[in-house]
């Protein structure tokens, strides 16, 4: 094994520890940081998303307000409570955990957050922030990435990055983060041509995809600097990343584990976009 471990649990939980110093200064200026999270329906891997981001608000001293609504839920209901927590004072943050049940349209209910509010940072206005370089809310998991690489002092400019994963969420914001780092970026996906060699060029490979273990060995290129997003079910049901990764540990220099990687670090960056959003409040 060369590759060292990009450690995201620890990472995660140092920012954590930071963001708490900030939410109690917020509370001795009488602002209690609040996260509106709603969940519609009973998808089982959202419940366990929308648990495990309301324990971490917990835990930092930011109040959480949840709203589990029906899996029959209208748009109109939904776009109703968005309202309705668009004008709430003591709401900073609204999160729609996705998927919505069919009958949502997730496009219409992202655009009905206020921008201001977008703590995922997938509303379009942060989204065109991003990509013209101006201040605005950054989707979590690709902060998180960034957070990761920053952590082991790593200078992006001029490397080569390849993203493999295309979608608004991670590879696209992604890949904007990493050209904003000076990075030359290459975004492959699922019409990609030769997908190895591509990898193979790569300083920098994040691994947004959500197939186990497609990123074998043979793909990296040695001493790169690996990131895995991915979040699937190996052969015997356990956790694994798109990175196939005991093999890599050989070949890589460094690497991020599934579990303990991007997974905190997307729960971490949520809650410092929640911080976040308060103290842009109290700036403006
Ligand atoms: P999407 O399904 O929205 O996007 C997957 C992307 O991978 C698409 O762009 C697709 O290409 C591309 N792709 C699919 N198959 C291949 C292939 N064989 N070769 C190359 N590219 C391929 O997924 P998300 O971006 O939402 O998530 C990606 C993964 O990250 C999932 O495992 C998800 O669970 C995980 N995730 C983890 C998070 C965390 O906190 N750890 C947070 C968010 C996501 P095309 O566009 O052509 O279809």
């Amino acid at each position: 094994m060369t590759a060292k471990l990009i450690d995201g649990k620890a990472l995660a939980a140092s920012i954590r520890a930071d963001l708490k110093g900030r939410v109690e200064k917020l509370k001795a200026q009488g602002h209690c940081p609040g996260l509106a999270v709603i969940l519609v329906g009973d998808n089982p891997a959202s419940q366990v998303y929308v648990r495990n981001k309301i324990k971490a608000c917990a835990d930092t001293g930011i109040k959480s307000l949840e709203y589990r609504l029906p899996a029959e839920t209208t748009e109109a209901e939904l776009l109703a409570l968005i309202d309705r927590l668009n004008k709430d004072d003591a709401v900073d943050g609204i999160l729609v955990q996705l998927p919505v049940p069919d009958q949502i349209n997730d496009e219409r209910v992202i655009a009905a957050i206020d921008p201001r509010k977008d703590v995922d940072g997938f509303h379009p206005i942060n989204a065109g922030n991003l990509v013209v370089g101006r201040p605005g809310f950054l989707p979590c998991t690709p902060y998180g990435v960034m957070k990761m690489i920053e952590s082991v002092g790593y200078d992006l400019s001029g490397k080569r990055a390849v993203v493999v994963g295309r979608s608004n969420i991670v590879g696209k914001p992604q890949a904007l983060l990493l050209l904003r780092r000076n990075a030359t970026v290459t975004i492959a996906h699922s019409r990609t041509q030769n997908l190895s060699e591509v990898t193979r060029e790569a300083d920098v490979l994040i691994a947004a995809v959500g197939r186990a273990k497609l990123i074998k060995a043979d793909m990296i290129k040695p001493g790169a600097l690996v990131i895995d997003v991915g979040m699937n079910r190996d052969e015997n049901g356990r956790l694994c990343g798109d990175v196939d990764t005991q093999a890599a540990l050989d070949v890589a220099g460094w690497i991020s584990p599934v579990p303990g990687g991007v997974g905190p670090m997307t729960i971490a960056m949520l809650l410092t976009n929640t911080v976040e959003a308060v103290e842009r409040r109290l700036l403006a």
